[in-house]
């Protein structure tokens, strides 16, 4: 496998393909081929040189990127990341895993990513609000609810998402006032997710994604732990922040024996199990994870744990082909972004260990985005409770229709999941008449 990140996932869409192919027949296995084919390149590409004025005085200079892959199922949807690692390929191939996520849960959406390079950490915040205004009026032009739904992602938050939605509708007043028209004709809100609670946010978008992942785990374990009681059930989860935190919380409470949890500085594990709220609150207190009664571990042992479930919820790339014949859980369920290389993969199937895949494990996130979107288009916002009734079958529907390909093509979840997520495109596609 090539190691350019759209290079992946060209390379991950053929091997889909090759085994799609045989469900279509005739004149729709060529509009199937078609589909692929446009399926390896994003619609659409925007690149840009931004220049921000610095508190200095002086100017500089940023790359920004916004790719918006496929939206035969709906408006292109996906974060903006600000960091010094955002390249073309990582943009491209971002907006195609969020093609993928959004079709595996059936939520509208097409997928999108933006970046820019930069390390926001060297920005004054007032120089991070220039940038974030310059980036919104590069790519005002190609977003709006119907069309490109932004969002945050690695080192953007609600205040970048509010003050993108404050210069997006500057730019719709001008426009309307050039126009001679009186409405701004567009929804500011609503063509950006993840806002604060105050700005039209959505109830439930912190917890969501670990939460989504713990409804996943439930299915999953009716699967492949039906006898077994929940106490009885152990799971080791690697990075304890926004994702491992609350899937450590839920697990927790619905009776699971989370043993295991571990940050950047290492991990604990206690067979009788973690209480995660106790364990956060110490973190809060004294920095760092409780270290009584507990064995203090490695993040690398972690993963290494004899568990029934491991939870990969930090970086990426952490089970490779050094460790993957080492892993003793009878499942992972990805809720970090890309942990698994493809080489581990192809150990983890010959060894049967079941992996949920993080376009499915991690949906929670976009799923709530999906949510507030509604909310907005509607003027409405939901109490909290209603977001989480509406999450559970969302996700619930998701892991059964993957797992009905899985036990229909007996490939493994990952593959079984891709196919899924690449069918509902490629059918979307068809219906058109696109190809
Ligand atoms: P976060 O920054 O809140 O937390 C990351 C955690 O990983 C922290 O506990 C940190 O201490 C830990 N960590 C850092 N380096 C580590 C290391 N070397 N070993 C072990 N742990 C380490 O991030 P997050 O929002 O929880 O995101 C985690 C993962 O989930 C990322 O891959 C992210 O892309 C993915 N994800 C997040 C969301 C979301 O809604 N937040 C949605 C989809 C996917």
């Amino acid at each position: 496998m090539s190691t350019n990140p759209h290079q992946q996932a060209v390379e991950q869409l053929e091997k889909v393909a090759a085994h799609l192919r045989l469900h279509y027949d005739g004149d729709d296995q060529a509009r199937f081929d078609a589909a692929i084919e446009r399926l390896k390149e994003p619609d659409r590409l925007i690149k840009d040189t931004l220049e921000i004025k610095m508190d200095d005085g002086s100017t500089q200079k940023f790359t920004a990127f916004r790719s918006q892959h496929n939206n035969a199922r709906g408006p292109y949807k996906g974060g903006i990341r600000f960091h010094p690692n955002v390249s073309e390929a990582e943009v491209k191939a971002l907006s195609t895993w969020m093609t993928w996520k959004c079709a595996v849960t059936g939520i509208p959406y097409g997928g999108g990513k933006g970046g820019i390079i930069v390390d926001p950490k060297t920005l004054s915040q007032d120089e991070l609000q220039r940038l974030s205004r310059a980036y919104t009026q590069l790519i005002a032009d190609f977003i709006g609810p119907w069309m490109d739904v932004p969002a945050p992602d690695v080192n953007t938050n609600g205040q970048i998402m509010a003050w993108m939605v404050d210069e997006y509708q500057q730019i719709l007043s001008k426009r309307a006032v050039l126009a001679h028209t009186t409405g701004i004709g567009e929804n500011p809100l609503a063509t950006f997710t993840g806002k604060p609670l105050s700005l039209g946010g959505s109830e439930g978008r912190e917890e969501a994604t670990g939460l989504g992942g713990v409804f996943v785990m439930e299915k999953l374990v009716e699967k492949l732990f039906a006898q077994q009681p929940k106490k009885n059930i152990s799971i080791a989860i690697q990075g304890f922040g926004n994702v491992g935190y609350w899937f450590a919380v839920h697990a927790h409470q619905l009776g699971y024996n989370v043993v295991a949890v571990s940050d950047s500085k290492g991990g604990i594990y206690n067979q009788a199990g973690i209480d995660p709220e106790k364990a956060f609150k110490h973190k809060q207190e004294h920095g760092s994870l409780p270290q009584q009664n507990v064995q203090v571990i490695t993040n690398e042992h972690l993963l290494e744990l004899n568990v029934d479930i491991l939870v990969p919820s930090a970086l990426e790339g952490v089970i490779h082909a050094q460790n993957a014949d080492k892993i003793k859980a009878r499942a992972i369920i990805e809720m970090a972004n890309g942990p698994t290389t493809p080489e581990a993969d192809e150990i983890l199937l010959q060894r049967d260990i079941f992996v949920v895949p993080d376009v499915l494990a991690n949906a929670g996130g976009v799923s709530t985005s999906y949510f507030e979107w509604v909310q907005n288009l509607q003027g409405y916002s939901w109490p909290h409770e209603e977001v989480i009734r509406k999450l559970r079958p969302l996700m619930e529907t998701a892991f059964d229709q993957t797992w009905e390909m899985h036990q229909r093509t007996h490939l493994s979840g990952r593959l079984s999941t891709y196919m899924t997520a690449v069918q509902r495109v490629v059918d979307a596609m068809i219906m058109r008449g696109q190809v």
